[in-house]
């Protein structure tokens, strides 16, 4: 016989806990939102062991009565809600009156709080939601919640959360989403003793923009400025050139609110269509702004789901927005250099000519940079070790490569007889290529098939190397083979990454779980020449493969980032692999860009002689023509 019971208010609370604490970062987003609900300048989020075995906010908003604390932790308890009828317009962040509860029935607290009328500040301690006595506390305007030892009773819940570092920065990925969405509220964030974000709080989004995403990104970007009848779209959105490896950087906020919107991003990625490169995604911090009862929030414990009531006009808002913020300027900036006038904000944070040429002219954030520096100072270029390092590296492109990057060890190149063209045939003297001399030739001599001489025609769109053998036409895909070529070297057993010291490192800011999961493999991205730092919040590259151009160190780590997150990262074999493709498609020449001769010719080459057929993804390397099909095309047969 079933016999049904109403469960315990404990097991009730503990199950509640459940939907609305998931991991640390969910206890840190309901306390910085009842913070910034509180009217809070300031909020500073503490955390050690990535939140787990301690977590404090502290703000300086307008505190709780001591007479209203106990109530505060009751499930269910809120000042911000009265009748059902204000369920229809939710102007706070909370509402639902269960996060204090669900996180006090978790974990031990410690509160510490006052308001602007009491002279003394009132203290109160729970665990496992258990309240103990209130007592008298002298502490500054505002209320600090000290969260230890999360899940201690729920040991189901512990066994899933992962290591410090991976919730330590999930935390971070919060603190920055908040900060992002209230650039009014000065926003602190300290890791195990170490600050890692600190927001301006001067009211405006740039600001906030630029101290959470860096000044790579924000440089990437546009300003967003559109605002209809009901409805207004603010922030900023990449340029198409500027457009990163991973949906990390997509930011929306909804009065406010940070939120996850299919419909959103739909709508700013259709502004990029024809736009952005394949697998490649705009980056944006957009806020929209419409009245209240437009949008129901409550359809998800943790509220980062909204539900509009009029997705088309939503969806029509931020497409229209994006893409007259994309048409306002030309979208392909102006190749612009300016190693020495770009001032330094930070020693480190190095401004390479690369990312300068690709964003400077249409940044809003330009003139951040320079008032951030004082307007004054001034940083060298950054420079790379290479034997052959020269200044032209810093040109706008597309340029003139100085360094041949096709490694000649594992393909042989035709013999001399059968190399009638190269690079004296194409009217230029061949360039030192000093990779191209010092790899041994170890590959047997090719046969049959590949004896045939061949001739390598020319080139077309940059992209394309044309080859003719017999009555044969090859069109090659020079990144694509290059890329095979890459792989089956980096897979040798005797690969040498070559790695270069940068003279200055290379600053990258990457999302808190990329940058973890980065640091997670740091063995083994050294494997592959890649020596990296924390430095504060970003990541710094002191040392990098040879064939890596310096502009590309942040795209690729991001790159190699997504790969580790995407693939699951557990098993190293896997990872290797994950690593091993996007490095040999980074070090690979570009289709779309001008290669040296000697490149080509090494290219064309390779699979000529038959070993090289498809592309590490498995697509074709080159597609053939023969002279009967030409024949018959031209109705010559
Ligand atoms: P909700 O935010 O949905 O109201 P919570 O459980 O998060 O529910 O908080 C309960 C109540 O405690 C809030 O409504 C608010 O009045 C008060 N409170 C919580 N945190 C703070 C804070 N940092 N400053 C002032 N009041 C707070
Ligand atoms: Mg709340």
């Amino acid at each position: 016989m079933p016999n049904i019971q109403v469960l315990d208010p404990h097991v009730a609370d503990l199950i509640a806990a459940g939907e609305v604490v998931e991991r640390p970062a969910s206890v840190a987003k309901e306390l910085m939102e009842n913070a910034i609900d509180a009217g809070a300048s300031t909020v500073t989020v503490e955390i050690s062991h990535g939140g787990l075995t301690f977590l404090r906010v502290t703000d300086d908003g307008r505190g709780i009565p001591a007479a209203e604390l106990k109530t505060a932790f009751l499930r269910h308890a809120t000042s911000k809600l009265r009748t059902e009828y204000d369920l229809e317009a939710i102007g706070t962040l909370g509402f639902r009156g269960e996060a204090l509860a669900a996180i006090a029935a978790v974990s031990r607290i410690e509160v510490l709080t006052r308001t602007a009328e009491a002279d003394l500040g009132a203290s109160l301690a729970l665990e496992g939601g258990v309240p103990g006595g209130i007592e008298e506390a002298g502490c500054p305007l505002g209320t600090t919640m000290v969260v230890r030892d999360l899940f201690f009773n729920t040991p189901a819940r512990l066994k899933f959360m992962k290591k410090d570092a991976a919730e330590g920065a999930a935390v971070f990925a919060v603190v920055q989403r908040v900060a992002l969405s209230h650039p009014e509220v000065s926003v602190k964030f300290i890791r195990d003793g170490k600050q890692e974000l600190l927001t301006p709080g001067d009211g405006q989004l740039k600001s906030a923009v630029y101290a959470v995403l860096g000044r790579e990104l924000a440089l990437g970007f546009r300003e967003v400025r559109s605002a209809g009848e009901d409805m207004s779209v603010e922030g900023f959105a990449s340029m198409p050139a500027c457009c990163r490896a991973s949906r990390s950087w997509q930011f929306f906020f909804v009065n406010g609110r940070q939120v996850k919107s299919p419909l959103m991003t739909a709508a700013l990625e259709e502004a990029y269509k024809n736009q952005k490169m394949v697998g490649k995604f705009p980056g944006c911090v957009l806020h929209l702004q419409t009245k209240l009862n437009a949008v129901d929030v409550n359809v998800h414990p943790a509220k980062t789901e909204v539900k509009f009531g009029t997705e088309r006009t939503v969806f029509s808002a931020v497409y229209h927005a994006v893409l007259s913020a994309l048409e306002g300027d030309p979208s392909h900036p102006r190749a612009v250099l300016r190693n020495t006038e770009i001032p330094n904000i930070r020693k480190q944070d190095t401004v390479t000519p690369n990312q300068i040429r690709m964003s400077a002219p249409a940044s809003p954030f330009m003139g951040e940079v320079a008032r951030r520096a004082g307007g004054g100072g001034s940083s060298p270029p950054s420079v790379r070790l290479t034997p052959d390092s020269s200044p032209t590296r810093g040109e706008p492109k597309p340029s003139i490569p100085t360094v041949v990057r096709v490694h000649d060890s594992t393909y042989t190149p035709p013999r001399p007889t059968e190399r009638p063209v190269g690079a004296a045939a194409l009217g230029r003297p061949p360039a030192s290529a000093p990779s191209l001399e010092n790899g041994p030739a170890k590959a047997p001599a090719p046969t049959g098939f590949s004896e045939i001489p061949w001739r390598l025609a020319g080139e077309v769109l940059n992209t394309y190397i044309i080859v003719e053998r017999g009555e044969t036409v090859y069109l090659i895909d020079k990144h694509a083979a290059h890329e095979r070529m890459n792989f089956d070297r980096m897979r040798g057993a005797d690969y040498d990454p070559m790695s270069q010291a940068l003279l200055t490192p290379a600053v990258c800011r990457l999302s808190p779980d990329q940058r973890e999961v980065l640091l997670a493999h740091r063995a083994l991205l050294e494997e592959f020449g890649f020596e990296v730092d924390e430095l504060g919040a970003d990541l710094a590259v002191r040392r990098a493969p040879f064939d890596v151009d310096a502009g590309d160190i942040p795209a690729a780590l991001e790159e190699l980032a997504v790969r580790l997150l995407t693939a699951g990262s557990a098993d190293p074999a896997a990872a290797r692999d994950e690593l091993l493709h996007t490095m040999a498609c980074k070090a690979a020449i570009k289709g779309g860009w001008h290669s040296a001769p000697q490149e080509l010719e090494q290219v064309a080459a390779a699979v000529m002689s038959g070993q090289v057929k498809y592309c590490p993804h498995g697509r074709p390397v080159a597609i053939t023509l023969t002279k009967k099909e030409l024949e018959k095309q031209f109705k010559r047969a």
